[in-house]
């Protein structure tokens, strides 16, 4: 399938009719176990934590979208991260971007430290940082791009080539973009990540998590780990993803539509202090966000001039947003990163990067644009 373009595979890959009835959708096969004719003497699929034909076709699908050989799929965006950390030994060093999603930072500080494995966050912007932390014990390059929350702009070729050089490989948590926007592998990049709730699903219905890659000693790595550390997704969230990636192209498009509208509208506000978008042509990653993306998405963090009082009060007073964790899916959302998706880092770690209490964060949906920017106004006009 990889000759196709991606809206043709978004729809086919991995996706055959059932042969035994001809339904176009791939079945929910709600079944744990398979009846074998005679020991060892089966269809392919024993159980199902090992090989499930729903997860398999969501697994073919993904991989095809991001230009890997091999996907696999998790029970959430968390565990893929985890199946990969769990891959490395103790002693081993990862190198890894400093603004990333506050569940990343803290499954590799609170719990893979605790077994020997060392984290040093930089600013992976800055290819010189990058060298610098590298070490003999360095076994792995994490990339958030664009990042959560502050939309930060990794040149992924340019990372991926100093890794290479030392013998590292680069993976990269491609949640913020999908593969429609931007594929890693393709960038150079070992390894792509994904919390399959967000975009990928995009109806905010579903948590689940996916790794890519055609390297096949990782693939039969974390394959061995996803077996025998068994954080696999049900059949139905599979289901529900193949339904979503099918329209991730369309969705994808709007998002970055309405986003570049908001973004826009941000900036020309008088009380907004900063914006933080990569489609704007002043934020410092936009040519490499144009070089690497087909479009820049629809994730835009802001801060308002007033403040963190106002901040707040702000982001509970919009209607068409809803106030809530999470992002990706069809309808909008608006967050306070502070308190909220990124609490799990302390705060004077979280002011270092440039995290500040007062930053907004907005995943724009796909709704009318001049509905989405006239709900800011009134919820920013209604602050105080
Ligand atoms: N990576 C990024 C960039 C995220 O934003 C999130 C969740 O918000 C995750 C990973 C974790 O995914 P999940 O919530 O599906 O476990």
């Amino acid at each position: 399938m990889k000759s196709v373009g991606f809206s043709t595979r978004a729809v086919h890959a991995g996706q055959k009719p059932d042969p035994s009835t001809g339904a176009i959708m791939t079945p929910v096969y709600l079944t744990s176990t398979y009846v074998q004719e005679s020991p060892g003497v089966h269809k392919g699929f024993e159980y199902s934590r090992t090989l499930h034909p729903t997860r398999k076709a969501l697994e073919e699908n993904l991989a095809a979208l991001e230009g890997g050989d091999y996907g696999l799929c998790f029970s959430s965006g968390m565990a893929a991260i985890s199946a990969v950390i769990s891959a490395l030994s103790a002693g081993d060093h990862v190198v890894s971007g400093n603004d990333l999603y506050g569940g990343t930072y803290r499954v590799f500080t609170k719990i893979f430290e605790r077994f020997g494995i060392s984290f040093s966050f930089v600013d992976t912007t800055d290819a010189e940082a990058v060298s610098k932390a590298i070490t003999p014990q360095t076994k792995l390059l994490w990339l958030e791009t664009p990042t959560n929350p502050l939309l930060n702009i990794t040149d992924i070729a340019e990372i991926s080539r100093l890794a290479h050089a030392r013998g590292i490989p680069v993976a990269v948590d491609n949640t913020f973009a999908t593969p429609y926007l931007q594929t890693p592998l393709s960038l150079g990049a070992d390894m792509v990540v994904h919390s399959t709730t967000k975009y990928l699903g995009g109806h905010s219905d579903v948590v689940g998590g996916a790794v890519i890659t055609s390297d096949k000693g990782w693939h039969d790595r974390l394959k061995f780990i996803q077996n025998a550390a068994g954080a696999v997704p049900g059949a139905m969230d599979c289901f529900l993803l193949l339904r979503g990636t099918k329209t991730l192209s369309l969705r994808m498009e709007r998002h970055s539509l309405n986003a570049m509208r908001v973004a826009e509208f941000l900036t020309a506000h008088a009380a907004v202090a900063k914006v933080y978008y990569p489609g704007l042509s002043k934020h410092p990653g936009h040519a490499i966000a144009k070089k690497q993306m087909r479009s820049f998405g629809g994730m835009i963090s802001f801060e308002l001039k007033s403040g963190l009082d106002a901040a707040k009060k702000m982001a509970s007073q919009t209607k068409i947003f809803s106030l809530a964790e999470s992002l990706g899916g069809v309808e909008s959302l608006i967050g306070h990163p502070a308190t909220m998706t990124h609490a799990a880092i302390p705060r004077e770690e979280r002011l270092k990067r440039g995290l500040s209490d007062g930053l907004i964060r907005l995943s724009v949906g796909i709704e009318d644009a001049d509905d989405l920017c006239q709900d800011l106004e009134q919820a920013i006009n209604n602050q105080g």
